[in-house]
């Protein structure tokens, strides 16, 4: 095998080598956003994009439409090393969550990475996972199988922040809805059941059960449907929430304590309410692998980035990156694209998602991934400490593991 610096100039190499068409990739996407599941042209430059690389590739990978995995061995038996691009933007507003920038980080990384295969055994698997805002993508990838033969996954997301490791809340989406009965407003008021009541009363138990919370919990909630005029009682009010918290255990309790609420609201109201638990959308907190995001932060220094040092009161979301990590070793580090405090989902920050300098930071996080996945491939003892701290968690209930 030739030595681990030579392998590394080749994968940066290959990187560089497409720099330009990747490039046009991100700028492409970003000027088309397309939300979770309907990312139909994203997913089809991409699959496209690594075929002419030399990967082998499947589109609509384990049945989901805007899926796709790109694969390419190496000599030998070796660890399965998977390189995941997100590519869907938010509804409205386009890519502010900066997923144009993952999906050409995970494709340059599976590049990088595949540039030294026939010097290593193993092997580099490129995931496209669809609809991570909330339609849960890779939970459904997971369930389907698409994740078996996968022993270490990476990505990198976007941030006004660069930071090897951080965890994510757990999280489910929630579809809360009334139904009442309609009547005129003025004139038969007793004849009806009024949904929208439902929809505030519930807004209003959950702000008073908020008080009895743990600080990392959260709920938040928008109304989607709340009548048509002001002369009838709504016969119908929807409502969709977001349900989160730092662990699996105590998100299932604010959930479960956020369900009575709702049902208190359909007694008070004397309406009734559906409440649906998105299955693809629970969401488990993310625990990233020690020593893989120590060797990306290590990496990247190396390339000139500057790693921040983390604070005691860490921002943070959800991602279904978490569910990976529940079951195999996985990094899900952030590089900085905007300045520190542009908020993420924001105008601010999908216009930063475009420009030149996010670019740059992103091809250098995305040859950081890269080098990790070399190592992995090519140092046993990198693999090995990675696959051991994930044993000792799962031992101790941190991490679920393989069901
Ligand atoms: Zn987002
Ligand atoms: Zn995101």
């Amino acid at each position: 095998m030739p030595s681990r610096s030579a392998l590394h100039a080749r994968a940066v190499a290959a990187i560089d080598q497409q720099r330009h068409a990747l490039a046009e990739l991100s700028a492409r996407i970003h000027a088309n956003p397309e939300i979770g599941y309907q990312e139909r042209q994203a997913s089809q430059w991409i699959a496209a994009f690594l075929e002419d690389a030399g990967f082998e590739v499947h589109r609509a990978y384990r049945g989901l439409e805007t899926a796709y995995r790109g694969d390419a061995s190496g000599k030998g038996s070796g660890p399965t090393v998977a390189v995941l691009s997100e590519y869907d933007a938010l509804p409205d507003i386009g890519h502010a969550c900066g997923h144009n920038l993952i999906a050409i980080m995970g494709v340059a990384g599976a590049i990088g990475a595949r540039a030294v295969l026939d010097s290593v055994p193993g092997r580099v698997a490129a995931i496209g996972t669809p609809a991570e805002e909330g339609g849960g993508g890779k939970v459904a990838l997971l369930r389907a199988g698409g994740f078996d033969d996968v022993d270490v996954a990476m990505m990198v997301h976007p941030s006004s922040r660069t930071l090897p490791s951080r965890t994510s809340l757990a999280s489910n989406r929630v579809d809360v809805e009334f139904t009442g009965r309609a009547a005129h407003a003025a004139a038969q008021p007793d004849r009806g059941l009024n949904a929208l009541e439902g929809v505030l009363q519930t807004f209003n138990s959950v702000n008073a059960m908020r008080q009895h919370l743990r600080s990392d919990a959260r709920v938040h909630g928008i109304v989607t449907s709340g009548g048509s005029a002001a002369n009838i009682i709504p016969a119908y009010a929807a409502s969709k929430w977001s349900v989160r918290a730092l662990d699996h255990q105590y998100q299932q309790e604010v959930l479960r304590r956020f369900i009575a609420c709702a049902q208190g609201a359909a007694t008070a109201t004397g309406t009734t309410v559906k409440v649906t638990v998105n299955e693809n959308a629970g969401y488990e907190n993310m625990v990233p692998s020690t020593p893989l995001a120590e060797r990306w932060a290590d990496h990247l220094t190396g390339l000139g980035v500057a790693i921040q040092p983390a604070v005691s009161d860490e921002r943070m979301g959800s991602t279904d990156m978490g569910n990976i990590s529940q079951v195999i070793p996985s990094i899900h580090p952030y590089i900085a694209i905007a300045p520190d405090g542009t908020p993420g989902h924001s105008v601010e920050f999908r216009d930063f998602a475009g420009t030149p300098e996010a670019f740059d930071n992103a091809i250098a996080a995305a040859k950081a991934m890269a080098l990790v996945a070399v190592d992995v491939l090519a140092d046993r003892s990198l693999y090995e400490s990675a696959r051991d701290e994930f044993e000792r968690r799962r031992r101790e209930g941190v991490v679920r593991g393989r069901p």
